[in-house]
């Protein structure tokens, strides 16, 4: 389990043509594809993919981005899978995103920032499921 992790290219890269380059630029960090969709969401899958920010001030604004249009969602494997990533996709705020960091490649804002990482082992296996049935995964 610790050797993957969930991730969603957002509807901000999808819709400028970033989903290819952001691809190759996992892939050469040496992440293998388990499972990938190209999906829609509803407003009320994205509140339920993002219930634990509910309460936050930024959620309607989240939510609206994240069914504004298309993402990929996709989980991915390697060694050190979930912290790799996050250090692969930068700081939530690009602005503040190291050089070379999908985030700081690709977002243009913390909120409009391209891709979303698991941030532990229990959240990759539990949004895996989310967009995931076994038959789906490989
Ligand atoms: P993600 O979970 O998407 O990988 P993250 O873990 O870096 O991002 P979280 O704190 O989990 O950051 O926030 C989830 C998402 O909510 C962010 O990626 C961003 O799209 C949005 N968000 C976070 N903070 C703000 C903010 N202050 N204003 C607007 N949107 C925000
Ligand atoms: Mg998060």
């Amino acid at each position: 389990m610790s050797n993957r992790t969930f991730t969603m290219i957002k509807p901000d890269a999808t819709s400028k043509g970033y989903t290819g380059a952001i691809l190759d630029q996992i892939i050469k960090a040496g992440y293998s594809v388990k499972a990938m969709k190209w999906i829609k969401l509803s407003e009320e899958q994205a509140g339920l993919f993002y219930d634990i920010h509910r309460e936050r001030p930024f959620f309607g604004e989240l939510v609206q981005f994240m069914s504004s249009g298309p993402i990929v969602a996709a989980i991915l494997e390697k060694d050190n899978a979930v912290a790799d990533f996050r250090t692969l996709i930068g700081a939530t705020n690009p602005a503040q995103a190291a050089e070379g960091t999908i985030r700081k490649n690709f977002a243009a804002s913390i909120g409009e920032n391209a891709v979303h990482g698991s941030d532990s082992d229990e959240n990759a296996a539990i949004e895996g499921d989310f967009f995931f049935s076994k038959l789906e995964r490989f």
